[in-house]
């Protein structure tokens, strides 16, 4: 899987002719299953840019409650309603200046499984941790909370995204080498939570300035199922070089 985080970028307007792009740069390309998560305001214009297309549209958030008195807020079945088939869950950003806890987290993958979405859950650690040693303990606390109260039936199209934080947005990549290591620990986690034949299928990505020209050395590495891009993909010529890297 190749997913794009457009972040708070790009208008209704921007998203088609991102597409209008990057459709024709894609061909018949078919080994990945390819997502584009806009803000909620382009989801319409991604989904109509796509349809008949391989590319599916998720967005970059999910609130828990199927509807109410829950002003800014978009819950599963309106994702669903309006043709998005994925959405991002716990991404850093959202953890670090909207409060987003493993709480939260586990209350929106729950949401978004039960409503048919499948979920993106974005874990990794922050580079004081990193640096304490900590990695490890952070990636299995963010995963056993993720994870928590789920059967395997119901995580069956779960997708688990490894973006160490001070990789976001930094111009710094972890190595195939540390990538590696954090998806062991990751599936190792999924593995106690949900048995090895759950764990051993589980997609987990990488994200962390991936661009085209560090593509290949990442995907190449065979615990990385995929990347989770930001920065590089709100061009289409840069994201279509890294499907096809
Ligand atoms: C992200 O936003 O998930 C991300 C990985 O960003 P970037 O590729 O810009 O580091």
């Amino acid at each position: 899987m190749i997913a794009a985080n457009w972040k708070m970028y790009k208008d209704p307007d921007q998203t088609k002719g991102f597409f209008r792009e990057f459709l024709p740069l894609l061909g018949n390309h078919e080994r990945d299953e390819i997502v584009v998560c806009p803000s909620y305001v382009n989801l319409p214009a991604a989904v109509e840019s796509t349809k008949g297309s391989r590319v599916a549209i998720g967005a970059q958030d999910v609130y828990w409650k199927s509807e109410g008195a829950f002003t800014g807020e978009i819950s599963a079945a309106m994702l669903r309603a309006v043709g998005c088939t994925h959405v991002l869950i716990g991404h850093s950003e959202r953890r670090e200046y909207f409060g987003e806890t493993d709480d939260t987290v586990n209350r929106k993958l729950k949401a978004a499984l039960e409503h048919g979405l499948t979920p993106i859950c974005c874990v990794g650690e922050v580079l004081k941790e990193r640096e304490a040693g900590l990695t490890e303990s952070v990636l299995t606390r963010q995963c056993a909370r993720a994870l928590d109260g789920l059967s395997r039936e119901e995580a069956r199209t779960l997708v688990i995204a490894y973006e160490p934080v001070w990789a976001i947005g930094t111009g710094k990549t972890a190595t195939p080498e540390m990538a590696r290591e954090a998806h062991v620990i990751v599936r190792a986690q999924a593995a106690k939570a949900l048995g090895g034949e759950f764990a051993s299928a589980l997609r987990i990505l990488y994200g962390g300035s991936v661009k085209p020209e560090n593509a290949r050395t990442l995907l190449s590495e065979e615990e990385i199922d995929g990347a989770l891009v930001g920065g590089a993909s709100l061009d289409a010529k840069s994201l279509a070089a890294i499907v096809k890297y």
